[in-house]
């Protein structure tokens, strides 16, 4: 069989900083757990601007749509800031997003027991937090039309249009599902179904998906401000929360806070099955590029360390190693070994970008 595939684009910024680790990562795969990823390198975001002058040639779009998964670090910084709309660092990104149809979006909002002190919230509500936020991601309130700033009689008005048809609803309804299947079994659909007729809609594919096809899976339902409510009041209640583009883009920003630093929070964003039945994928960190710490080995590489756990879950079926890698995380955490992100004035001395990476790989060895 034909070794998986990663495309990885470390872009700018600390993107590549924190992907030197996630590559330690894949090297140690191959040497201790006998899997060879066939990996390839391109350029995304500003550094792809410099060389090409866009910030995604079609040729790595292209080996985007080939690979089983793409590994992506950040893009931007502030020398890009004055381009052209059309060639910002971003529009790399949000070009893969709309052309593999990742229409997907996992974050998960986990909380790591040497952490809990981090957030803002008591320990006791966030200790032990592990649940995921499915963020519908091509569609809504952000794509719909009628959509622009008009002139109606003497004054400007502003639209954006709601819109969601049944299929979109029901394939990422069918993605909770299928998550919460190898989790613990729960969905909480979230939408505003008491006053928009798109949140009737919602709420009525996301029962019949689950009646016709996954009945052993326990859906809830929940109006998405009650949901904002609950996920800081005991935000443990839930597991897998799946929510449209606009309501998933503030609740899943709100979750990832519950768990202390951005330097913590990967993602992934998955499309249709390809034809050997992987989802089309893209994994990042949710962090940007940080050029106020770019070059100074101050990166928190673990986010896009569990970037990658969460691509040997969800494109390689490798739930063993990639557990194996979040305990390894847990574990340096434990042994008390910080980046600056995680710590305060008075906490000591941070370890650095690479320090972090090896430690991780000195874990990941001694769990054989
Ligand atoms: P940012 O996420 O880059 O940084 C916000 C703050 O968090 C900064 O103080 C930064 O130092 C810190 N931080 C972020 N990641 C960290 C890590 N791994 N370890 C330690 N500290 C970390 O957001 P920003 O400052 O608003 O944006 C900077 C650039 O990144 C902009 O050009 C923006 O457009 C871009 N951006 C890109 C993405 C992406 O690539 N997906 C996402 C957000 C922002």
């Amino acid at each position: 069989m034909a070794n998986p595939s990663l495309l990885i684009l470390a872009g700018d910024g600390i993107g590549p900083e924190v992907m030197a680790e996630v590559k330690k990562i894949i090297g140690w795969m191959g040497a201790k757990r006998g899997v060879t990823f066939d990996v390839t390198e391109d350029l995304v975001g500003g550094c792809a601007y410099d060389k090409h002058g866009v910030p995604l040639h079609d040729d790595t779009m292209a080996k985007a749509q080939e690979v089983d998964a793409v590994l992506l670090g950040a893009v931007g910084g502030p020398q890009y800031d004055t381009l052209d709309f059309s060639v910002k660092p971003e529009r790399g990104l949000l070009r893969l997003r709309k052309e593999m149809d990742l229409f997907s979006n996992l974050r998960p909002a986990q909380c790591f027991d040497a952490l809990a002190d981090f957030s803002s919230l008591k320990k006791d509500v966030v200790a032990g937090l592990d649940i995921v936020i499915v963020r519908e991601l091509t569609s809504g309130v952000y794509f719909g039309e009628p959509r622009g700033i008009f002139v109606e009689g003497n004054e400007r008005v502003g639209i954006n249009t709601q819109r969601y048809t049944e299929s979109e609803i029901a394939r990422v309804a069918r993605s909770a599902f299928e998550l919460a299947r190898k989790r613990a079994n729960k969905v909480c659909s979230m939408e505003k179904a008491n006053v928009m007729e798109s949140g009737i809609l919602w709420r009525d594919v996301v029962q019949e998906i689950h009646d016709k096809e996954y009945p052993d899976v326990q859906l809830s339902h929940m109006y998405a401000d009650n949901g904002a409510m609950q996920l800081v009041r005991w935000p443990k209640q839930f597991d897998v929360i799946v929510t449209d583009n606009l309501f998933g883009d503030v609740l899943s920003d709100c979750a990832a806070m519950l768990t202390g630093s951005l330097g913590m929070l990967p993602s992934a964003s998955l499309g249709a099955p390809m034809a050997n039945g992987r989802p089309k994928a893209l994994y990042e960190p949710v962090h940007g590029s940080a050029p106020d710490i770019a070059g100074t080995g101050k990166a928190n590489p673990i986010a896009c360390i569990l970037s990658f756990a969460m691509a040997l879950r969800y494109s390689f079926d490798m739930g063993e190693d990639a557990t194996r890698i979040e305990k390894a995380v847990e574990q340096v955490l434990a042994d008390g070994l910080r980046t600056a992100d995680l710590m305060g004035p008075q906490d000591g001395t941070p370890i650095s970008t690479t320090q972090m990476g090896d430690a991780i790989v000195a874990a990941l060895d001694a769990s054989l």
